[in-house]
């Protein structure tokens, strides 16, 4: 946090269900997805420019789930601080085309499903991240309508987190230091 804090000045960690915009994001959820994706704001951390939005259930999470989550919402930190707020809410929502990786919400949801491949890779080791259950995880986050479905095949994905791995192999991630942790 204090990382993330140096890097996005006046970033919040809050609770989501007090966020009166998540529960107009999780009411409107509900209805596009026909109820497919009931569990906004019990099961799911969301970045919304310079707040993280955290279930009930983020206090009660192993430390090391919530740097995973953390690393992967720090890109979206960093995307709204690049493409603003109309960039995002364009990128987001009304770029839902179906050309694989290329469609916006697709688009930026790989680049922080990258780097929560890269966290498990630093903090666990090289074998969790090609871990059969993290992968499928992703994929499914992909192809259901957590975000509202994205439009991506599943082997698409498959292909997308084989290809970062390979990359991994051969580049693999510098070792994580932890100043403060004692
Ligand atoms: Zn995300």
């Amino acid at each position: 946090m204090r990382e993330i804090e140096g890097r996005w000045p006046g970033v919040r960690v809050l609770p989501k269900g007090d966020s009166r915009f998540c529960r107009v994001i999780d009411r409107a959820l509900k209805i596009i997805t026909f109820g497919g994706q009931d569990r906004f704001l019990d099961g799911y951390v969301t970045t919304l420019g310079r707040r993280i939005y955290v279930p009930d259930s983020w206090f009660a999470m192993d430390a090391g789930e919530r740097y995973c989550i953390l690393r992967h919402e720090a890109v979206h930190l960093e995307q709204f601080r690049r493409f603003t707020w109309p960039g995002m809410v364009l990128l987001y929502l009304l770029l839902p085309l179906p050309v694989g990786l290329a469609g916006g919400r697709a688009w930026l949801e790989w680049q922080g499903y990258r780097e929560t491949l890269d966290a498990h890779w630093q903090l666990y080791g090289p074998a969790a991240a090609h871990s059969g259950a993290l992968k499928k995880g992703i994929v499914r986050r992909f192809t259901g309508p957590d975000y509202a479905w994205m439009w991506v095949l599943g082997r698409t994905i498959e292909r997308a987190i084989a290809r970062h791995l390979a990359y991994r192999e051969a580049n693999p991630p510098p070792p994580l230091e932890f100043p403060d942790a004692r």
